[in-house]
């Protein structure tokens, strides 16, 4: 089957609409109509070449909702009709014991991710910036239909990417989360962690999201450009998931932990980030990092976000202006995730 997408032709190409095929439904497939994709900061990442060389040409899109249009005669989870959902990966091994555990990101024969990988039968997969997308079954997520399917779709990396370490280092009452960078991930992060009962505080580059985070659930703003916020919250945190995509001072954000506390990366710059093993030392702190979610995990999540009426803050665009949004995700211009209106492919 041939589908209207969006991809890059080589790295750091402008995207451009292109028809690639999809392979025809199996016995545990899903076909899904795409109704909206979100832009991932990791979509630039990649099709940028910060993370190595890519298959070209790639298109982009972990954070996928749509409608189930067809089910192979295997598949009993999903009917015809319902809204569905794929996030950053589409398979894995099954069997290894992160497999057996749901925690299928971790597979110890490497998940198949959404796009720009080799798939079970050979062909490279492409990502969700397309009107069709056929998936195994197994990594195929219902979608509760109290979100916003636009708002709804950067649950799918954005929601669980957070949601799983804010649950691992147990962000709940009593406990006091900061969140570092307020763009996709960081905006999720603050109404998440909010939900669960602790006490958030947002550090931003400046205050110029303040209004909004608070808004968003935050209980805190600062400014990590003022060397007085490092001075002002020394020790202060249990959990601190760093968003940002480039480096940071690892050692400053340390500093802000208690006793026991932890610094969560999610961020995925394109240079390593170094420390001073002082900086853990002192207080007995973990500097640990967290990728998205298993598929139990992010079933939980989006029925969490129903339960407590969450969805992303998103800015729908049509798809000719995918590349303008790369550049403003660049510039920290995103309020907060953009969501390409698949429709606008055909
Ligand atoms: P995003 O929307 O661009 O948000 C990143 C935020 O980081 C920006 O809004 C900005 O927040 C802050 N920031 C950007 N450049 C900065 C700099 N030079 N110094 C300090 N702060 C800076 O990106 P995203 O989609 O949330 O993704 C964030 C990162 O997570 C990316 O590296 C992405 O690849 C990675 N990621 C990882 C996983 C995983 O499984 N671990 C999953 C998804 C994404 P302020 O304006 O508030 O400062
Ligand atoms: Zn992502
Ligand atoms: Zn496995």
């Amino acid at each position: 089957m041939n589908v209207h997408a969006y991809a890059a032709p080589a790295v750091a190409e402008p995207l451009a609409p292109t028809v690639i095929e999809r392979r025809a439904v199996g016995p545990n497939d899903v076909l899904i109509e795409v109704t909206h994709a979100g832009i991932c900061h990791s979509d630039i990442h990649t099709v940028r070449g910060d993370w190595g060389p890519q298959p070209y040409p790639l298109v982009p899109g972990h954070e996928i909702v749509g409608v189930v249009a067809e089910v192979g005669p295997a598949v009993t989870r999903h009917r015809v009709g319902d809204r569905v959902g794929v996030g950053c990966m589409v398979n894995s091994c099954r069997a290894c014991a992160n497999c057996r555990a749901g925690q299928e990101q971790y597979c110890l024969s490497g998940m198949t991710p959404t796009y720009g990988a080799v798939d079970r039968d050979g062909t490279i997969t492409q990502g969700g910036y397309s009107t069709h997308v056929v998936a195994d079954a197994d990594f195929v997520l219902r979608v509760p239909d109290s979100i916003d399917p636009a708002a709804a779709a950067p649950l799918l990396c954005a929601g669980i990417t957070t949601y799983s370490p804010l649950r691992r280092w147990g962000a709940g009452p009593g406990k006091r989360v900061a969140v570092v960078g307020l763009g996709g991930l960081g905006h999720m992060a603050v109404k998440l962690a909010s939900a669960m009962g602790a006490e958030v505080t947002v550090l931003s580059q400046s205050l110029k999201k303040q209004e909004d985070g608070l808004r968003l659930g935050a209980d805190h703003y600062f400014a990590t450009s003022d060397p007085d916020t490092f001075t002002q919250l020394a020790g202060r945190f249990d959990l601190i998931v760093n968003t940002v995509s480039a480096s940071i001072d690892v050692d400053a954000h340390l500093s802000l932990l208690a006793l026991d506390g932890a610094l969560v990366n999610v961020g995925a710059p394109a240079e390593p980030l170094s420390l001073d093993v002082f900086s853990l030392i002192g207080a007995r702190r973990s500097f640990a990092g967290s990728m998205i979610g298993g598929i139990p995990e992010t079933q939980e999540m989006l029925d969490f976000c129903a339960e407590h009426g969450i969805g992303a803050e998103v800015e729908v665009i049509p798809a000719d202006r995918i590349n303008e949004a790369y550049e403003r995700v660049l510039a920290s211009d995103v309020r907060y995730r953009f969501v390409i209106d698949t429709a606008t492919l055909r």
